[in-house]
């Protein structure tokens, strides 16, 4: 329940209420100015010190085509009702009063947008330079993922395993020579760097024997240009 409640807290934040002809809209509860609910702007004292019921529609703040208010001490009250100032008053004869969603920054509109949302929710990091090898139109989801732990060293290697007391012995499997860790299983295993070598040398010359040496070896001018080629690489790294 408490979960629900911190939900609705997030999608206040979200939604704008337009103001029409004001009738649907509390002038209390309702977010249909910058600052949210007034009432938990201003405080429970609000109604009292502007005269407006709890219970008032927007509309009822008007007094034939203008605002009604009280003169004010209050600053925080002060700002809303210069604030409340440059929203044209609602009028009776206009449509209803609709509901905006956060689309940027104080840009609200009559549609929801999933992407736009998940922007403005999360926190967002410096996009790795790797990040294009990794994830690219029509990449394979589970060889992406796989190689997104790569780059960042996070495959459960048996390096690593030892390291957290899983396993006793590190050892590769495919050379049985050194212990399997990120770079010997994909450059320093005789095994592995055979197969890398031989596909890599295929569509270029010199392939990369290190993990960081793949982002400068595809971004080589020559090689950035063969677009179909770069996509065929990047495949196989990924498999
Ligand atoms: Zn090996």
């Amino acid at each position: 329940m408490r979960k629900l409640l911190g939900i609705t807290d997030i999608v206040r934040k979200f939604l704008r209420i337009q103001i029409e002809n004001g009738l649907s809209t509390s002038f209390w509860q309702d977010p249909w100015t910058i600052y949210g609910s007034l009432l938990r702007y201003v405080g429970l004292t609000g109604p009292r010190s502007l005269r407006i019921p709890l219970s008032s529609s927007v509309s009822q703040a008007v007094a034939g085509d203008s605002w009604l208010f009280p003169g004010v001490r209050l600053d925080r009250l002060q700002q809303v009702l210069a604030h409340i100032s440059t929203i044209p008053p609602p009028s009776p004869d206009g449509p209803s009063d609709s509901a905006l969603w956060k689309y940027k920054e104080e840009d609200f509109r009559p549609y929801f947008s999933s992407s736009r949302t998940w922007n403005l929710t999360r926190t967002v990091h410096v996009i790795a330079p790797w990040s294009s090898i990794v994830w690219f139109p029509l990449a394979i989801p589970r060889h992406a993922f796989l190689h997104w732990q790569v780059m960042l060293s996070r495959l459960p290697t048996k390096d690593r395993l030892q390291q957290w007391g899983i396993t006793s012995d590190a050892t590769c499997r495919l050379c049985d020579g050194e212990d399997e860790s990120h770079q010997h299983l994909f450059f320093g295993c005789t095994y592995a760097s055979h197969l890398w070598r031989h596909f890599g040398e295929v569509c270029w010359a010199d392939p990369p024997s290190d993990l960081v040496g793949i982002l400068a070896w595809l971004s080589r001018p020559d090689h950035a240009a063969s677009r179909n080629r770069r996509k065929i690489v990047k495949r196989l790294f990924a498999s």
